[in-house]
């Protein structure tokens, strides 16, 4: 069913489930060291491949970042609380259960303001809770990558007991038509919030960070919610957005139809922007929860909590505030760059040494066209905030103009080198010899004499005409506005 329509009949409910890998050095419950992309099966140990006979033991880490990410979500931080064991058969799980936390997470009832459409959303967090990774499983030779249909599969347990933080929303109602873009901002925020705090790297390509999305509707002036499904393992900002929308047009179409929603999980097709069934959901009885005998309960003291308070940095609405003064940008074009990721760039660039003006006309102009082309997050270019502002430099100082500058750009995301060694190699300073410049005016006037003739004549619009012969003569590389002076001198003609 059409988006419209099926807002027009139904309100969605939204809940969201955030995954965020830390950035500890050592996994949760042992001392394997966490970093990404190691060849398979090499940071294991008897403890997370759960050998017979293995203890785990708290990463202290892990719990201080976890209460920080708490903390900042003006969450209570619970004084004592335990790890439960949630069993359940998986094969990327070597213990045959998760250690996880149950009904005593460390951190509990906070929100996340976030803003839509110029207004301030409250999304209400109901825990944040830690719990160890999975290992990763590859399904090969079916069509799919999903295990349905593949011959065999393969496991790599590197993953396998990274701390693991859980953060779980309350239902959030009320968000009407906005409900995708409502989900994405408080990704986007939620990012944001954990990248200021030093815990992880926020790597969504790279899944350390991803979101279960909860969806269910409820007809117009009803007040029951309706059964919601689970889109597992969102991966991008953008798919978060998509998969609201796709489930809400799904549902709704069942729904209008007499049919009901089964509570399921569900996967998302990046290349539809649709959802297909998963398994159906457990609840929470077929996991067998129970309190972790193999670890001490958690209490942390109050003080070390109100320290851990007191120290945490400017979180990034604050930033944003700050940022937008000190810039002197509008509201508009503060969410602009803060829709399309731009803020973090934009502030290095101009740390960097460029002028914020500057800085926000590269990255939200011409890289901004550059990466939509692409299909890529502006992050994602090959260019740095430095080499930015060594364009924006090399332009303030006369030996570039936009024109120039803009290829300068392009010969470096097509990774030609640095700004410096693309000027070199492509021949793009801008010609201030004026030797070399009166050349090519007298070739532009010979070629005009009508244009040459009509300025000598006190038509001095017309020099335009001869302004632009020569910025095309010299490919772009003259500059301008003494192009324009020199030919006026030539001609005789005085402003
Ligand atoms: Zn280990």
């Amino acid at each position: 069913m059409p988006y419209d329509e099926a807002l027009e009949r139904f309100e969605p409910v939204l809940g969201l489930e955030t995954h965020v890998e830390l950035g500890t050095a050592s996994k949760m419950f042992c001392g394997c060291p966490t970093t990404f992309g190691a060849p398979p099966n090499t940071h294991v140990c008897p403890v997370c491949l759960a050998l017979p006979g293995s203890l785990p033991t708290t990463n202290a880490a892990a719990i201080e970042s976890t209460i920080r990410i708490g903390l900042a979500l003006n969450c209570s931080i619970a004084e004592w609380c335990r790890f439960a064991r949630k069993n359940y058969f998986y094969p990327d799980m070597p213990k045959n259960y998760q250690i996880s936390q149950y009904d005593e997470p460390l951190c509990f009832d906070g929100y996340l303001d976030v803003e839509v459409d110029g207004k301030t959303v409250r999304i209400e967090i109901e825990r944040v809770h830690l719990e160890e990774d999975t290992g990763k499983s590859t399904h090969v030779g079916g069509a799919t990558g999903r295990i349905h249909g593949a011959d065999y599969s393969i496991v790599d347990y590197n993953r396998a007991g990274i701390p693991l933080v859980e953060i779980v929303t309350k239902p959030i109602p009320g968000t009407d038509r906005l409900a995708p873009e409502v989900a994405r901002a408080y990704g986007t925020e939620l990012r944001e919030l954990v990248r200021g705090l030093g815990v992880s790297d926020v790597r969504m390509e790279e899944g350390s960070m991803r979101f279960d999305v909860n969806v269910s509707l409820m007809p117009r002036g009803s007040s029951e919610w309706g059964t919601r499904t689970e889109t597992k393992n969102v991966n991008s900002l953008r798919s978060v957005e998509r998969s609201v929308r796709g489930e809400i047009e799904r549902q709704a179409a069942i729904l209008a139809d007499g049919g009901r929603i089964i509570q399921e999980t569900r996967h998302f097709h990046e290349n539809t922007g649709t959802t297909t069934s998963g398994r159906s959901k457990e609840e929470a009885q077929d996991y067998r929860y129970f309190p972790e005998p193999d670890l001490v309960p958690i209490a942390p003291d109050p003080a070390w909590v109100a320290e851990l308070k007191a120290a945490l940095p400017e979180l990034p609405g604050v930033r944003r505030k700050r940022l937008q003064q000190e810039w002197g940008v509008s509201d508009l074009d503060m969410t602009s760059m803060y829709n399309a990721d731009a803020i973090v760039l934009v502030e290095a660039t101009v740390a960097a040494g460029a002028p914020p003006a500057d800085a926000r006309k590269w990255w939200m102009g011409e890289l901004a066209r550059r990466a939509n082309e692409a299909g890529l997050p502006l992050s994602a270019l090959r260019i740095t905030p430095d080499q930015i502002a060594r364009v924006c430099a090399m332009v303030a100082g006369g030996a570039l103009n936009d024109k120039l500058a803009r290829q300068v750009l392009e010969g470096v995301l097509n990774g030609e080198g640095s700004p410096d060694e693309v000027v070199a190699a492509r021949g793009l300073q801008i010609v201030n010899d004026e030797g070399e410049l009166m050349e090519i005016i007298d070739q532009v006037l010979a070629g005009n004499a009508d244009a040459a003739d009509k300025v000598r004549s006190g038509k001095v619009a017309a020099v335009g005409a001869l302004v632009g012969g020569v910025m095309k003569a010299s490919r772009g590389k003259a500059d301008a506005g003494r192009a324009r002076e020199l030919i006026l001198e030539r001609l005789g003609v005085s402003e």
